[in-house]
């Protein structure tokens, strides 16, 4: 027998999660819910973590998405720093790993991702730091006091962001990565290889092209030996090459996944009384016509909050274009669509590398755009995208400035 019935269960304290809670209170103001999550922490705003809380512009007890008030307030019983262990969909429960099983009407599963592991010898060394949770900064916080150098491994978003950290905390950064340069899922060539010159002209030693292939810890440092046969020492090690869409609830419950928890326009997976939104989602796209799973925070704030209110009855496809953002240094931008270095791109630069904008096109439409340095100017690119109609890439100069 159940313990207790719920009207709705969230299963993940993430972005997501909370994001339904409100979603859930646009549509049911009475209706119990639960919101379990496995950390320890109040859903927190993952951003900072590798941005604002390094630089002094932000104070942890500033990320939180909520107080505890709100959740009292709107009547949610939090049980965090409690996992999850299944989910039976035709019975309606959840049961978490201490065994306690609770009866849903609606289940929503935010559960997000968790960091892609190195499996090379020496990754599961202790004091590797998969760099995705608020403990992960409590403890390289900690550590970076003692500290005076760090090898980054991953030159995609998260590595680029903790390097930038790390330099702005005077630590010595060693990023190593497969790729030619930096996040070059997203960046044009000239774009991706100026930012790189950017780090190294801050003093990163960037080993591009190149790949960990063990670790040892000696004493207190960290030895990491490369591909190409480099060594080197540092007193912090932190990987981020990725996540891996945390589907297992859903894949042993036998619900469609496809990396990551298929669902509808509605959220909703392949059960009628489960959805899923933020990392772990492959939706679709509508805008873009394809199915996608977007690891983005503008994604995960909507998406909850959609899912909350179709939980609840609202009946309203998602329909809604996510945009996303990063910070390197000094270079900042938005983007929304399809923004990837495989498809065409043209630049409209009006200072080269820095200000203007990226168009990224696929049959001569435009799928993808960032801005650089360019505040404002989303709901633009996203009509733009809307209007899917052919364009010669020269006549995109000068239209989002
Ligand atoms: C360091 C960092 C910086 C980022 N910066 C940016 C940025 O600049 N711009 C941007 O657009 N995006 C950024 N992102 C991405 C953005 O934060 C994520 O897309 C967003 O947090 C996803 O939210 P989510 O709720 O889907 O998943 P998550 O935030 O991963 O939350 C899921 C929660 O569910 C919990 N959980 C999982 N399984 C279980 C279980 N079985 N039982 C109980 N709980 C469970 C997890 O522990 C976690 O707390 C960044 C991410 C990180 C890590």
């Amino acid at each position: 027998m159940p313990e207790q019935d719920f009207a709705y269960i969230i299963v993940g304290g993430g972005l997501a999660g909370a994001s339904a809670v409100e979603g859930i209170r646009e549509m049911d103001g009475s209706g119990s819910v639960l919101l379990i999550g496995n950390e320890n922490h109040l859903p927190y705003h993952r951003p900072p973590l590798s941005k604002q809380l390094w630089l002094g512009k932000k104070k942890v007890e500033e990320i939180f998405i909520h107080d505890r008030q709100f959740y009292e307030k709107s009547n949610v019983t939090l049980s965090l720093g409690t996992e999850v262990a299944g989910i039976e969909p035709g019975k309606k429960t959840v049961r978490s790993a201490a065994g306690k099983t609770y009866h849903f009407g609606k289940l929503l599963l935010a559960t997000g991702g968790t960091p892609r592991r190195l499996s090379v010898p020496g990754g599961d060394l202790e004091g590797i730091c998969y760099y995705r949770f608020l403990d992960d900064y409590l403890r390289m916080r900690k550590d970076t006091g003692e500290a005076k150098s760090a090898v980054v491994v991953g030159g995609g978003f998260i590595g680029s962001e903790i390097a930038a950290a790390l330099v702005a905390n005077k630590i010595t950064v060693t990023m190593i990565f497969p790729e030619p340069y930096l996040c070059n899922r997203v960046f044009p060539g000239s774009l991706g290889m100026a930012i790189q010159n950017s780090y190294i002209g801050r003093g990163v030693t960037v080993f591009a092209r190149d790949r960990p292939q063990s670790f040892e810890k000696k004493g207190d440092v960290f030895v990491t030996a490369t591909e190409k046969g480099r060594c080197i020492e540092s007193d912090l090690l932190i990987v981020g090459i990725g996540i891996v869409p945390s589907d297992a609830l859903a894949k042993e419950a036998e619900l469609r996944t496809d990396n990551g928890i298929v669902v509808d326009e509605y959220l909703r997976s392949s059960h009628q009384d489960v959805y899923a939104a933020g990392d772990n989602a492959v939706f679709p796209y509508q805008a873009l016509g394809r199915q996608m799973r977007i690891e983005h925070w503008d994604n995960a704030l909507n998406q909850g909050k959609q899912a909350g209110r179709n939980m609840a009855g609202a009946g309203e496809a998602f329909t809604y274009m996510p945009y996303f953002f990063s910070d390197l240094f000094e270079f900042g931008y938005e983007a929304v669509g399809e923004v990837s270095a495989e498809l065409e791109t043209f630049a409209d630069w009006q200072r080269e590398n820095d200000t203007g904008v990226i168009y990224y096109l696929k049959d001569g439409k435009v799928r993808g755009v960032m801005m650089c340095n360019v505040w404002e100017k989303v709901e633009a690119a996203r009509a733009l995208i809307r209007k899917g109609e052919k364009v010669k890439p020269e006549e995109l100069r000068g239209l989002i400035r």
